[in-house]
């Protein structure tokens, strides 16, 4: 598997842009420079790092469900503050619909 990866220099006092490859090699985990970065790969990695930055991890609603999914802050705080705060109501959230109707047929069941 090919991957960009940000390295730092402290001889320049600057972020270099490499692709390396990552593979395994008799049960060990190894990695090797292949070439530099492009401009238009340097762009999509720091695009997707903002990305990142800007989500949250929250664990599904759904009392047996261990998953967690990833939201953005903005949402976040739409569900958990403006929405309760403005239509008196608070919603769950859950990683899937399935998991939304099954907690859902949970609470109404006894
Ligand atoms: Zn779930």
């Amino acid at each position: 598997m090919e991957y960009i990866k940000k390295v730092f220099k402290s001889k320049t006092n600057k972020h270099y842009y490499y692709i390396y490859r990552s593979f395994t090699r008799n049960g060990k985990q190894f990695e090797e420079f292949v070439r530099d970065a492009t401009i238009e790969e340097i762009k999509a990695f720091n695009s997707a790092k903002e990305r990142d930055k800007n989500l949250t991890t929250q664990i599904c609603a759904n009392p047996f469900c261990e998953n967690n999914f990833r939201i953005t802050k903005q949402e976040k705080i739409l569900f958990y503050l403006i929405e309760p705060r403005d239509k008196k109501k608070f919603q769950f959230q859950y990683c899937s619909e399935k998991c939304r109707e099954e907690h859902g047929e949970l609470l109404r069941t006894k």
